[in-house]
């Protein structure tokens, strides 16, 4: 279907009026295909689910609205400053529409805002990290077993290491024999697993799961935090996991898929902005315990990604999309760069959460 007689069905469904109707690309998702639909008057941001990441797009929209309900409460007695992502329903009063098999979503345009793809510097970090945090306080009453779970086991290590096993044993395309190196590695990090499965006093939460930079909106004019947006990886877990997923996306100066593994390294002072930053909102709720476990977060996330990225390689890149055939390789090599380095400066990092 062309864009326009996309543009004509989406106006359609959602009570827009097709005159002056306009529907471009925004964003730089990775998931979904998020495009912005606008009209003279009006605006929305309209999003195909992608079903092969999520099967159930309509426990996605449920979930995602759960949770918008319970921040309008919050919102309404002054406990929650952000704005809040609203789906908006079609003219029959439905979330998640069908077009050609495809499924599709509306959501409220946050007006004014944007979005970083890399962290420029500490304020920033911090600012990204407190909307964060501003958001898991608001949903520490939230009862995270509403929740259904979209991608089961998603921050489960000990899961991930069993695939990894299993693809290694398979060798479907024939690529274990030249990343050894890379393997035994891994092996050697396996007991990050046991103390994320024996964690003890740390309560699973409602958890964001995917807390990277761009997935927080800015202000225009005042450089502050707008909105958490993306809530499609909400379910229960440990608040450290968006800790440390905070710390594997703004972290390093380099990206994700960089190859100059020497200048991959950890910068203490966005370290430090996103522990002051996620924290602050969090100190009423959290336990020296649980603050604490943040450390293993900060390891686990970067490390448990490159897993699952040399995992891809091993299986002939099924998951992620790739540029290039050496890409997930060099992913897990970039990530475990950044997790070396985590790990070689436990001392000053650590110290970071204690001295809070
Ligand atoms: P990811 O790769 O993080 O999973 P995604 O494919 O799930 O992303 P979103 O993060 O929901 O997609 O949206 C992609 C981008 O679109 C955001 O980073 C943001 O720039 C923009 N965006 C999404 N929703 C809104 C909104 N309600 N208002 C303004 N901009 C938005
Ligand atoms: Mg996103
Ligand atoms: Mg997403």
């Amino acid at each position: 279907m062309n864009t326009s007689a996309l543009a004509t069905q989406l106006s359609e469904q959602f009570g827009l009026s097709t005159e002056g109707l306009k529907l471009n690309p925004i964003g730089n998702g990775h998931i979904n295909t998020t495009m912005l639909l606008r009209n003279k008057a009006q605006a929305l941001v309209v999003q195909k689910l992608n079903t092969d990441v999520f099967p159930e797009p309509e426990q996605l929209v449920n979930n995602a609205r759960l949770i918008e309900q319970h921040l309008t409460h919050k919102a309404a007695s002054d406990q929650y400053q952000l704005e809040i992502i609203k789906h908006v329903p079609t003219q029959s009063g439905d979330y998640l529409i069908d077009i050609q098999g495809e499924k599709w979503r509306a959501l409220e345009f946050i007006r004014g805002s944007y979005s970083e793809e890399v962290v420029q510097n500490a304020a920033q970090a911090e600012i990204a990290a407190n909307a964060f945090g501003q958001f898991a306080a608001a949903l520490q009453d939230f009862d995270a077993e509403q929740l259904y779970p979209v991608i089961p086991n998603f921050h489960n290590l000990s899961m991930r290491i069993a695939t990894f096993k299993h693809k290694i044993a398979a060798d479907v395309v024939g690529r274990v024999a030249a990343c050894q190196n890379e393997i035994a590695f891994c092996f050697d990090q396996f007991s990050l697993a046991d103390e994320l499965d024996n964690l003890t006093n740390v309560p699973l939460r409602p958890c964001h799961n995917d807390t990277k930079i761009n997935n927080m909106l800015f202000c225009k004019n005042t450089e502050s935090a707008k909105a958490v947006i993306d809530l499609d990886t909400c379910m229960p877990g440990y608040w450290l996991c968006d800790f440390g997923d905070m710390v594997r996306t703004c972290c390093s100066p380099e990206a994700e898929d960089s190859t100059a593994l020497e200048q991959v390294k950890v910068r203490h002072d966005i370290f430090h902005a996103l522990v002051k930053g996620y924290a602050k909102p969090l100190t009423p709720f959290i336990t020296e315990q649980e603050l604490l476990s943040f450390w293993l977060g900060a390891k686990v996330l970067p490390f448990m990604i490159g897993l699952r990225f040399l995992t891809d390689y091993l299986d002939g890149d099924n998951y992620f999309a790739i540029k290039h055939p050496e890409h997930n390789l060099q992913r897990a090599r970039n990530q475990f760069a950044l997790y070396r380095d985590i790990v070689r400066h436990e001392q000053t990092l650590k110290g970071m959460l204690e001295q809070l």
